[in-house]
């Protein structure tokens, strides 16, 4: 399976982007109104400049205080993006996340953003694959195929 398949499967299309200018405060209100844990940050909706977590407003908040609503989202977001192409296999995501311990992953083609494939959507193409592998296994011991 490759990310294509994930995000053709994904059941919300567009791809959430914040702009590097915009405040802490906009990109938590975002995080919470779209139920999402990342924002790719970019400042014309294609590059990817930076990523945004709810991990690093937390961290931020537990270090600093709450100050921290009212600076710029390049303030801290990472800058240094770990970013997979359509045609990359699911594994290879796979292992990308947990090495690098996120749980999201901008999908960059010809070097304009695509999509974002979260370890939630993950987990569920994989479960998916598992089940249809199972029932493809369960029809050729009972010799339905
Ligand atoms: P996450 O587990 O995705 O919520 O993010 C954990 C940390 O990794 C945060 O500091 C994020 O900014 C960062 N992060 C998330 N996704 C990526 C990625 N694809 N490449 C690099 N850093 C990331």
């Amino acid at each position: 399976m490759q990310v294509k398949h994930i995000l053709q499967s994904k059941s919300v299309k567009g791809i959430l982007t914040i702009k590097p200018g915009a405040t802490i405060s906009d990109a938590a209100e975002i995080l919470s109104e779209k139920r999402i844990g990342a924002l790719i940050v970019s400042q014309n909706g294609k590059s990817v400049d930076g990523i945004l977590s709810e991990r690093d407003i937390v961290r931020e908040i537990g270090k600093n205080g709450v100050g921290c609503m009212s600076d710029c989202v390049s303030e801290l977001m990472t800058k240094t993006v770990v970013a997979c192409g359509p045609n990359d296999k699911v594994l290879l995501l796979m292992s990308k996340m947990s090495e690098g311990r996120f749980r999201h992953m901008p999908v960059v083609e010809d070097g304009e953003l695509i999509g974002v494939v979260s370890i939630g959507d993950v987990v569920k193409a994989r479960i998916e694959s598992i089940e249809q592998e199972n029932a493809a296994l369960t029809d050729m011991i009972h010799g339905n195929v």
